[in-house]
């Protein structure tokens, strides 16, 4: 039998309990994380765990908004501007700034294997904040490429544009 130690007290564990290894000074099951080889309970482990696909698939989004952001550029209307934008701990966007008359942002959420891209619109303006949906449905528009993505973004921001020319 091995002698195995628990990651978070490393004390060395010699017993098993209901078929699993038992660290008595934390009093928890201990399951190998593969991630790291070492034991640990089995929140920890669910925890790693999380942790580990949410930094993929924050890696995943940089890969993609670097893969597509000069195609987002090449996309967007004279005038316009597609950038990267990346807020600490969250995934990377694609983000197109309305020109001058509206003060609104539209965030393009790169695909993660799931779905395709998805997109809000944010109006500094009045605060609002939404998702771009299906044509009379209930769930978020998915877009299965960037040029559908930014096409949609556009026109949204367009939108926002003329209800701001309207307020004034
Ligand atoms: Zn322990």
């Amino acid at each position: 039998m091995t002698d195995i130690v628990c990651s978070r007290c490393q004390t060395l564990s010699r017993l098993w309990r209901q078929g699993l290894r038992w660290c008595e000074a934390c009093e928890t099951y201990l399951v190998n994380d593969a991630g790291t080889g070492t034991w640990v309970s089995f929140v920890d482990r669910d925890h790693r765990q999380r942790a580990a696909e949410n930094e993929r698939a924050i890696a995943q989004s940089v890969d993609l908004v670097d893969e597509h952001l000069p195609e987002a550029q090449r996309l967007v209307p004279e005038g316009w501007a597609a950038r990267r934008h990346q807020t600490d701990g969250a995934r990377c966007h694609v983000a197109i700034d309305a020109p001058a008359d509206a003060n609104a942002t539209s965030y393009l959420s790169p695909p993660d294997g799931r779905s395709g891209w998805y997109v809000r619109v944010h109006n500094r303006t009045t605060g609002i904040d939404y998702p771009l949906y299906t044509d009379g449905g209930a769930r978020a528009a998915s877009f299965d490429t960037i040029e559908a993505a930014v096409a949609a973004a556009v026109e949204a921001l367009r939108v926002e544009s003329a209800k701001e020319a309207r307020r004034r």
